[in-house]
C-alpha cells in the first residue's frame, strides 16, 4: 500500500504522511530490532518514521532507511523522517551540533522534521531550517500557553508546523487539538495505542488501553482490531498519528487503518472515553517552570 497519497499538508509547505512509525522501543530491547522493525516498517508502506536522539537508535532506523534506499524501495524524498532535539542540548550552541550528530548517526543529509522534546527551555532551530539540515521544526508537550508563547514570540521567523503529544481515545486532547486547528500546527499523537507501557516512563496500575470495551467492540463491528479503532480514531479528528510496532503481523495490520470509516456515532462513544489518564507524566521535569502538564491542556 502507498501511504504517501494519505498526507496533511503543514503550515510552511511540507507534507506529513498521516500515518507514521514509531521506532521508540525500551534500550533493553536488541539494537538490531530497530532495523528489522524499521525495515519492515517500509516494507508495508509506512513513509513517515519516527524517532530521536533520545531514543539511540538512529544508526539502526537510519541504516534501515539507507538500505531500502538502496535496494531501489523508496526514494529518500518519499520517506519523512521526524529526529527529536533532546533536553540537553537547548542551549543554542548545542542544536546544531545534536542535529548533526543525529544526522551522522542516521547518514542522512537532511531530517525532514526536528522536533523539540520538551519545553523546559525554548530554542529557535530557525538556522537549522535556513541551512537545509531539517525540512521543517516542530515541538513536542507543548501545552497551549508554551505554544502561544511560541507563537508570540517577537521576531519569530517559522512557527512549528506540528505538536507532538500524547494522545488516545483516554486522553483525546480535544481542547489541545481545537488550539492547534486554530493555529495551523498539526497534532502529531504519540502513544495512541496506549504506550508500550514501559516501566521507567509509566505506571503500571494504569488501565491498558487496547482491553478497552468500547474499542473492543467497536472491533468486532467492524470486523478489525482495537488497535485500528485507536488509530482511526485519531485519522478521522484530524490528527496525525504514530503506531510502534515490532511485529511483523501488527506493523502490517496497522496499515489498514485506511481500509474503513468509524460513523459519526462511533466517533462519539471514542470521545465518551477520555478520561485524562496520562501515561508518560515526564516525572524528570516536574519541577521545572516549564514542565507542560500541569496545565489543563
Ligand atoms: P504505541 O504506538 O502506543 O504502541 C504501544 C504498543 O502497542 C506497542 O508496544 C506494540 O507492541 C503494540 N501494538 C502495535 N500495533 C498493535 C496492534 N495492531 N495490535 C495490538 N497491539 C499493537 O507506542 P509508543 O511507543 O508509546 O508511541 C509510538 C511512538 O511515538 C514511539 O515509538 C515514538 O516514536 C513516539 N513517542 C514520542 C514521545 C514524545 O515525547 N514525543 C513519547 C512517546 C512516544 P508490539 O511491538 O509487540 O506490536
Amino acid at each position: 500500500m502507498d501511504l504517501k497519497r494519505h498526507c496533511l499538508k503543514l503550515n510552511d509547505g511540507h507534507f506529513i504522511p498521516v500515518l507514521g512509525y514509531g521506532t521508540y522501543a525500551s534500550l533493553e530491547a536488541p539494537k538490531g530490532k530497530a532495523e528489522e522493525a524499521t525495515k519492515l516498517a517500509i516494507d508495508a508502506g509506512f513513509r513517515h518514521i519516527d524517532s530521536a536522539y533520545l531514543y539511540q537508535n538512529e544508526e539502526e532506523v537510519g541504516r534501515a532507511i539507507r538500505s531500502k534506499i538502496a535496494d531501489g524501495i523508496v526514494k529518500r524524498e518519499d520517506i519523512f523522517y521526524t529526529s527529536k532535539l533532546w533536553v540537553t542540548f537547548l542551549r543554542p550552541e548545542l542544536v546544531r551540533p545534536a542535529l548533526e550528530k543525529s544526522l551522522k548517526k542516521l547518514q542522512l543529509d537532511y531530517v525532514d522534521l526536528y522536533i523539540i522534546h520538551f519545553p523546559m527551555a525554548l530554542k529557535a532551530l530557525e538556522k537549522c531550517k535556513d541551512a537545509g539540515l531539517v525540512k521543517s521544526i516542530g515541538v513536542s508537550n507543548f501545552n497551549h500557553r508554551q505554544l502561544e508563547m511560541i507563537l508570540n514570540k517577537p521576531g519569530l521567523k517559522y512557527k512549528p508546523v506540528c505538536n507532538q503529544v500524547e494522545c488516545h481515545p483516554y486522553l483525546n486532547q480535544s481542547k489541545l487539538l481545537d488550539f492547534c486547528k486554530s493555529k495551523d500546527i498539526v497534532l502529531v499523537a504519540y502513544s495512541a495505542l496506549g504506550t508500550t507501557r514501559d516501566k521507567r516512563w509509566v505506571d503500571q496500575s494504569s488501565p491498558v488501553l487496547l482491553d478497552d470495551p468500547v474499542l473492543g467492540a467497536l472491533a468486532k463491528k467492524h470486523k478489525r482490531t482495537p488497535a485500528l479503532i485507536a488509530l482511526r480514531y485519531q485519522l478521522q479528528r484530524g490528527v496525525v498519528v504514530l503506531a510502534k510496532s515490532c511485529n511483523e503481523k501488527r506493523i502490517k495490520e496497522n496499515t489498514q487503518v485506511f481500509e474503513f470509516q468509524l460513523t459519526p456515532e462511533d466517533m462519539k462513544d471514542l470521545d465518551g472515553l477520555n478520561r485524562n489518564v496520562r501515561y508518560i507524566t515526564a516525572e524528570f521535569g516536574t519541577g521545572h517552570p516549564n514542565y507542560p502538564f500541569s496545565e489543563e491542556y
